[in-house]
């Protein structure tokens, strides 16, 4: 049997810098990219490190007792991602996630949540702050989060077998764990959103169809009527390490299909604009959804690219931003922030030239070029700047 060689190149040592540019750009609650798409979402990885090995993430034979993590001074402290993230805010973020690797891995999280929590947009609203886990610490956590002011937690599950989870996970980790832990955000109210409407909790699932495609029904089953939307997240060439190929990405429009085939589905309008997931209702016996039965969600980003609408951006664990899930460099804000005379005017400056400058669209390129699927510029690892 041949070995799978994968090159590995770092690309966290790649940056570009982060220019303040001559003529500031003031901060003032909205800005716009080259493409006219609106700052709107941050995502936060807190920590590159994880103690599940998904294969399509983190496999093991590259995520191994030999890889080196980044070192502790090289993260952001707290009060540095606080920071940021008031800039962020101030140029128009509404929604802050927080990311991984695993988030729950890093120590006193609760304590970045709370400091994030007290932030306010610039018309005074509190932000939409979330968080996505693999669930192994959350049983123990969720009601610390909760009283630390989270809103909301996405949990990723890729199925209730617990042979198939074990082996995706590849740390031969229970599903009955992940369970508990969901249950136990929701027992905390981890459901919510800023304004305390019920926007659910999420389950997310990457389905790959050589290993998990006999789980969407059962993941269907399983949460349908709970209070807990279930996404299905088309399997990307993210990073370098995870030997993607199309062959094993299900298009959504066949999960949609297959769960049509036992539960009746009716599309639903998006909740807001830039949604990554396609709704998808379940119906009751006269054909029209039914909120107690619940709705499901589809995350196409190989099938059906949603660049057009893209408003998030990323935030490395040492600062970096990144522009682009599908991005090979980030810009280097960190080295900015700990300038001795930076002032948040800078920041300010820095990131809204950087956004202004965005016009990456990965998606739609590689729906364009379909046959190019193996680029010749590595990307950055999805562990390292997160979903
Ligand atoms: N460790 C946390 C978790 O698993 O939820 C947070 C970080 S993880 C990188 C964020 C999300 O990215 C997870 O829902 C995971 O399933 C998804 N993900 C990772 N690699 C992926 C891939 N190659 N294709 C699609 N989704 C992927
Ligand atoms: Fe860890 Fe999440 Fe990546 Fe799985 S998907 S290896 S849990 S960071
Ligand atoms: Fe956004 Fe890049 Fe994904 Fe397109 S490929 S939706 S620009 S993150």
């Amino acid at each position: 049997m041949s070995e799978r060689v994968i090159e590995l190149v770092d690309q966290r040592l790649q940056a570009l810098a982060a220019v303040v540019p001559a003529q500031p750009i003031l901060a003032q609650g909205e800005l716009t990219d080259a493409l006219g798409r609106p700052l709107h979402d941050l995502r936060i990885s807190v920590t590159d490190r994880c103690n599940f090995r998904c294969s399509y993430c983190m496999p093991k034979e590259v995520f191994n007792k030999d890889y080196t993590y980044l070192p502790h001074s090289d993260l952001l402290s707290f009060e540095e991602i606080t920071r940021l993230a008031t800039v962020f805010v101030s140029h128009g973020v509404r929604k802050i996630r927080l990311t991984g690797g695993e988030p729950l891995l890093r120590k006193n999280l609760e304590v970045l949540i709370a400091q994030l929590a007290a932030l306010k947009t610039p018309d005074g609203a509190p932000l939409d702050l979330t968080l996505t886990t693999n669930g192994s610490l959350l049983a123990r956590k969720a009601q610390a989060l909760k009283e630390a002011g989270l809103n909301r937690v996405t949990v990723s599950l890729d199925g209730m077998d617990d042979a198939v989870f074990r082996a995706m996970n590849d740390v031969d980790f229970p599903v009955a764990d992940v369970l508990e832990g969901i249950a136990a955000a929701q027992a905390a109210g981890l459901g919510l959103d800023s304004q305390g409407r019920s926007s659910g909790l999420k389950v997310n699932m990457v389905v790959k169809r050589s290993t998990n495609v006999d789980q969407i029904l059962p993941m269907a089953r399983h949460f349908r009527g709970s209070g807990i939307t279930l996404r299905f997240i088309e399997y990307m060439d993210v990073g370098a390490t995870n030997g993607w190929c199309m062959d094993d990405v299900l298009p959504s429009a066949e999960v949609i299909r297959l769960i049509q085939q036992t539960y009746p589905l009716v599309a639903l309008e998006p909740s807001a604009p830039g949604e990554t997931a396609q709704r998808w209702g379940y119906a009751d016996a006269s054909g029209q959804f039914d909120p107690n039965l619940g709705e499901v969600g589809v995350i196409s980003s190989v099938t059906q690219a949603f660049c057009r609408d893209c408003n998030r951006a990323r935030l490395s664990t040492e600062g970096k931003l990144y522009l682009c899930l599908f991005a090979s460099q980030g810009y280097d804000l960190r080295q900015l922030l700990r300038q001795p005379h930076s002032t948040d005017a800078d920041l300010a400056s820095a990131i809204g030239h950087i956004w202004q400058g965005r016009d990456d669209r990965y998606s739609e390129l590689r729906a364009s070029q379909v046959a190019d699927t193996h680029p010749a510029v590595r990307r950055v690892e999805m562990s390292y700047i997160g979903g």
